[in-house]
């Protein structure tokens, strides 16, 4: 009954309004589908007509209603998993390959909104060769049936200019098999291709500078297994192309007493992580033959810093080597010959000597002036040619007949060189200063040779003014720069290198007497020392000899 109190049922009190509304209406019944509890019913309430009764049938829909939400709830999970992927989603129908269906990223990456893009097809949309290309791949694979990868797709679009993708086409077919859409999924690499180019692009500069530089390139893992090398070393190993040497050890390329050497370098430079710079060592070649390098190695690191390996670097040295070689024997024959030379010149010269003595005092009554002076010069002659190959023999023996370098006090050397000069010091009236001198490693004869020499000429080539000579030395790192200077005639600049050379002077004998082979000895002593020399003068002024020794290390007693 429409009474309150019917209307108190608590079944009837849920729609009260909908009552009300039945109650004031016609006899049409009123549909509608209401939840009472757990329980979803569909209803029809009509109003009896004539009489105040609401008639109401009544059908329960509980598992319709339950299906249709479950329905719902998985729509919106699909799409929000094709909503949030970051590759571009769409959905072409099969007849006219017309987009129906696009995603977020689509819209982004295409530039357009989706309600523009739907009903339209790529001829729309893109360059008529870019959409032929698109629109063929989607005919092959709705014909095909299966899924199509294009790894590398260019693509224009309106606000990013041209993209690559990298797109999978897939066909979505129906119940009865047929293709009614073509799906797609499309990632944007444009970011990815463009720094693997970057990538490609050092790398090929990489490996240019590596085969064009002259150096053999090499690198190996902890283990002294090769990763890689250059051309020029991958030549030297005997292989053509440089990923051949992947993967070897020294022992496969070279002998194992080799092998065990470069093994123990690679193993100080990992773990000590100290370069090993510019060492000279032998490699063996292909063929038997074998080179001398000079190798490099540093340690290889990973980006975290971690030694990963080691690498390294050659300059085949063979050539200079060899020629080092030859110069040392030609240089040993050389003063071999000089010394036999000279040696065995002596006793004729002598000969000839004492013969035109003896027949200048055996004939003494016949010889008029211009004889004897005949006689003057030819011995003269003698002795000059005796003095020569003297200092020659002198000069032979500086490499040959030298005394081991042991620590020699310099002071002592040059004071032996002044006593054995006095007589020409006391005659030109010099000053010598000599100062401190250090103790060095050296031959001490050879020493007094060198001091003797060059304060020997700091005196003979001595100006208008009375000599002056001083003698000093300073250190530098474990070395000793000693210096001769003078006040007298000095040297011009053409003639400063010359002078050192065997033979080389600047006057005539009548000047200046000597054979030219002073300062070429002294210069050969200071070699042999491990030292060099150079001169410094001005003409007029004086000159300043410049040698270097080897420091002797701490002295016990000075
Ligand atoms: P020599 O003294 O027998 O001529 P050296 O080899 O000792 O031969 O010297 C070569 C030349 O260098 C000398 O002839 C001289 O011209 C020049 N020279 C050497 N020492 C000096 C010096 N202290 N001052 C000027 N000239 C010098």
């Amino acid at each position: 009954g429409l009474s309150e109190k019917g209307l108190d049922h608590p079944w009837l009190s849920a729609w009260r309004d909908l009552v009300a509304e039945c109650a004031g209406a016609s006899t049409e019944p009123v549909q509608r589908e209401v939840q009472i509890g757990p329980t979803w019913y569909r209803q029809a309430l009509y109003r009896v007509p004539g009489e105040d009764v609401i008639r109401v049938y009544g059908v329960d829909v509980t598992d319709r209603r339950k299906a249709e939400d479950a329905l719902q709830q998985r729509e919106a999970f699909l799409e929000a998993i094709v909503e949030n992927i970051p590759d571009m989603i769409f959905v072409k129908e099969a007849k006219e390959l017309r987009f129906v269906r696009f995603n977020r990223a689509g819209e982004a990456l295409l530039g357009f909104s989706r309600h523009d893009l739907y009903g339209r097809n790529d001829f729309d949309l893109f360059p008529k060769a870019e959409a032929e290309f698109f629109v063929g791949r989607d005919r092959d694979v709705l014909a095909g049936g299966g899924v199509l990868d294009i790894p590398e797709e260019p693509i224009h679009t309106k606000l990013q200019g041209t993209r690559v993708l990298h797109t999978k086409k897939i066909p979505v077919h129906d119940a009865t098999g047929r293709p009614v859409y073509l799906m797609g999924i499309s990632e944007d690499i444009t970011e990815r291709k463009r720094a693997e180019q970057e990538l490609y692009a050092s790398r090929q500069m990489l490996e240019n500078v590596l085969d064009m530089i002259p150096l053999g390139v090499f690198w190996k893992d902890r283990d002294s297994r090769w990763l890689g090398c250059n051309r020029l070393c991958a030549r030297d190993m005997g292989v053509g192309q440089p990923d051949q040497v992947k993967g070897k050890g020294d022992d496969d390329l070279f002998s194992r007493e080799l092998a065990r050497a470069y093994r123990a370098d690679d193993v100080a430079v990992m773990e000590s992580g100290i370069p090993k710079l510019f060492f000279e060592e032998r490699m063996d070649q292909p063929g038997g033959k074998f080179a001398w390098i000079r190798t490099s190695k540093i340690p290889l690191r990973d980006a975290a810093g971690q030694v990963i390996g080691v690498l390294g670097t050659y300059e085949d040295i063979t050539e200079r080597k060899l020629k080092e070689e030859e110069l040392a024997r030609s240089n040993r024959e050389l003063e071999l010959f000089a010394y036999v030379a000279s040696h065995d010149l002596q006793e004729p010269l002598r000969m000839v000597a004492s013969y035109v003595q003896l027949l200048a005092r055996r004939f003494a009554n016949v010889v008029d002036d211009d004889g004897r002076q005949f006689v003057r010069f030819a011995v003269e002659g003698a002795q000059r040619a005796q003095q020569l190959i003297d200092d020659l023999l002198e000069f032979s023996r500086v490499g040959t007949a030298g005394q081991p370098l042991v620590p020699v006090d310099a002071g002592i050397a040059a004071g032996k060189a002044l006593a054995n000069l006095a007589v020409a010091l006391k005659e030109a009236g010099a000053r010598v200063d000599i100062g401190p001198l250090p103790r060095v490693l050296g031959d001490e004869s050879q020493l007094v040779q060198l001091f003797q020499n060059l304060i020997g000429n700091a005196v003979k080539f001595r100006g208008s003014d009375p000599p002056v000579v001083e003698v000093a030395a300073q250190q530098i790192g474990g070395w000793w720069e000693f210096h001769v200077r003078d006040n007298g005639i000095g040297i011009a600049p053409e003639y400063l290198e010359r002078i050192f050379v065997i033979f080389q002077r600047l006057h005539n004998r009548d000047a200046y007497p000597g054979n030219g082979l002073g300062l070429a000895l002294v210069k050969k002593i200071v070699e042999r020392h491990g030292g060099r020399i150079r001169v410094e003068s001005e003409v007029g002024k004086g000159s300043t000899f410049r040698f270097t020794l080897g420091d002797a290390g701490p002295a016990l007693e000075r």
